[in-house]
């Protein structure tokens, strides 16, 4: 059985740790989450393990990432499921800063996203991406870490990230890693325990429609037709609204007037019920 994990809540223990390792001339890679944790997070940390002598894995459900319509109270926590989980799989140190200490009374600079947030996610939740990159960019700064590793299924966030980092010069290198799905297709997330057992039967759908609609356009239909195909499908599916399904340029997340040539990703963002689902997929 793995040993209980240690777990850090200050910038100054967390410090003394990350002294020590890098005294000792280890690498470190961070893993940032909000808890709830599940086996795509845990994928990431097994990632890390291989990519660095030392895993840190931050906890904090940031608050500066949510509009205040949107789901912070409601966001699913489970410390003691985490800390174990975390155990288990062999993380070397969890960071799970108060938001008072994230936030001291007097907080008040803050990173602006830069192209890669203009639309998608961006034009729906507009504090979204500056709340992650600010958080983001805390977390770099007090971890001083190697690499950060991301999840694709994120896979804006993760462009946003890429972006900061080199027009910011941060010295650590960003991480994709892929997506951890069901056996039926759908992405985890700690949202889908939200779903009812009937949404949950239809939740895979979007998997499907996004990597059908990936095909399409790889076989020469038009983007257009393509994600409006998929719409179609996943509303007669019993999805409630569909945000948007996009094909972008896979770095950039840019609009592509003319396929072909450059790398493309398919992104969607889809509500069931009460539940906002996101998936992507390359094409
Ligand atoms: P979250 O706690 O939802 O902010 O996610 C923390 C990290 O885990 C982010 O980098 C996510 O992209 C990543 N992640 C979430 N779900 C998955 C998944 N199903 N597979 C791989 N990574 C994931």
């Amino acid at each position: 059985m793995a040993e209980s994990i240690k777990v850090v809540r200050t910038v100054r223990d967390l410090r003394k740790v990350t002294a020590k390792w890098r005294q000792a001339g280890k690498t470190i890679a961070l893993v940032p989450t909000m808890g709830a944790l599940h086996a795509g997070h845990l994928s990431l940390v097994k990632l890390a393990k291989k990519k660095a002598d030392k895993a840190i894995v931050s906890i904090f459900v940031n608050p500066t990432q949510f509009a205040p319509h949107e789901d912070l109270s409601r966001y699913p926590r489970d410390e003691a499921g985490d800390l174990k989980k975390l155990g288990d799989a062999d993380a070397d140190l969890v960071w799970s800063p108060t938001v008072e200490a994230m936030y001291p009374e007097g907080f008040s600079t803050q990173v602006k996203a830069g192209s890669a947030a203009a639309d998608l996610e961006g034009a729906f939740r507009p504090h979204h991406f500056g709340g992650v990159a600010t958080v983001c960019c805390k977390l770099f700064n007090q971890v001083t870490p190697n690499i950060a590793i991301f999840g694709e299924k994120d896979y804006q966030q993760l462009a946003v990230l890429r972006q900061m980092v080199r027009d910011l010069d941060m010295p650590l290198e960003i991480i994709g890693a892929p997506t951890k799905r069901e056996k039926d297709g759908l992405a985890l997330s700690s949202r889908n325990a939200f779903l009812s057992e009937a949404e949950r039967s239809i939740a895979p759908a979007l998997y499907s429609a996004i990597s059908e609609a990936a095909l399409e356009v790889a076989s020469g239909m038009s983007a257009e037709t393509a994600t409006s195909d998929a719409a179609a499908k996943l509303l007669s599916a019993g999805f409630t609204t569909v945000d948007y399904i996009e094909v972008r340029d896979s770095e950039t997340l840019g609009e592509v007037s003319t396929l072909g040539g450059r790398p493309l990703r398919i992104l969607a963002a889809v509500w069931l019920g009460k539940t906002r689902l996101i998936d992507n997929v390359a094409v």
